[in-house]
């Protein structure tokens, strides 16, 4: 039997690309959307649309669902997982700085939700996954303008969940403690990038990509009357 077209938001590293890979090893068709197509390419995944979209772009993200939806049929999961963590204190990280986090972190999520979520409504049928953080439910040093859009993040989705829930759509929030991604990587401050380095390896290290997208696979795979509200994950030696 064919499986339905999932949509990855954020697919060209990190816990995108791990979540691609494992969702296209399970059979289903791929959407994935990121600025740099080269990589979203380089995952060499069969019946896979890769498209450099911008994900602050509502039309772009729209157009892009549309022609993937035009070729593999209805988006049957989004997950919503681009995101963007620039460390700093609120006294002095660049002001510059939190436009981009707040574009793609909030507004983001927001557009690849309704991209897909009229269809699903209509079909009475989907799964929307939003990829937050610990960092949404708990604020961490040098976190705070970053915690702000992954509060937000919870609370759209649980907010969401109760505008779908009796039509038949699932609602999803998945809260990773520290990965091991490219994520810290844009921080600008070289101090609040050693630091948090240190603490990760404080704490054993972090959680590989895959366990994430273990995750969100297991939360899509149950059966459709079954929600699995939220994962909250991290490596066991992470405190906070
Ligand atoms: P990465 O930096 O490895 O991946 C981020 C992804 O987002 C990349 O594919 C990047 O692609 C994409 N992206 C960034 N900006 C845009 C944009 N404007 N439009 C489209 N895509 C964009 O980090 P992670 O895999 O760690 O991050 C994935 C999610 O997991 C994020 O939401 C993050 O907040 C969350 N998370 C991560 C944790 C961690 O410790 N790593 C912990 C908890 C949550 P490109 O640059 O090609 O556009």
């Amino acid at each position: 039997m064919t499986k339905p077209l999932i949509v990855i938001t954020g697919a060209s590293s990190g816990i995108g690309a791990a979540t691609a890979r494992l969702f296209s090893d399970r059979g289903h068709p791929l959407l994935l959307l990121a600025r740099r197509l080269e990589r979203l390419e380089a995952l060499g995944l069969p019946d896979t649309l890769c498209r450099r979209v911008d994900v602050t772009d509502f039309d772009a993200v729209t157009a892009a669902v549309r022609e993937a939806e035009a070729v593999h049929g209805p988006a049957d999961a989004i997950v919503n997982n681009a995101g963007l963590m620039l460390l700093g204190q609120i006294v002095d990280q660049p002001v510059e700085e939190w436009g981009p986090m707040i574009d793609l972190n909030i507004k983001g999520v927001l557009y690849g939700i309704r991209a897909v979520l009229p269809g699903m409504l209509a079909r009475g049928a989907g799964t929307i996954i939003n990829v937050s953080s610990v960092a949404g439910r708990k604020t961490f040093p040098n976190h705070a303008a970053y915690v702000g859009t992954k509060f937000a993040v919870h609370a759209m989705s649980e907010n969401l969940l109760e505008e779908v829930a009796g039509a038949g759509v699932r609602v999803v929030t998945i809260a990773p403690g520290a990965v091991e991604t490219e994520l810290l990587s844009h921080t600008s401050s070289e101090r609040i990038k050693a630091d948090y380095q240190e603490w990760k390896e404080a704490a054993g290290g972090a959680l590989d990509a895959a366990v994430v997208a273990g995750a969100i696979a297991h939360a899509y795979g149950q059966p459709p009357q079954v929600t699995i509200r939220e994962i909250v994950l991290a490596a066991t030696g992470q405190q906070g």
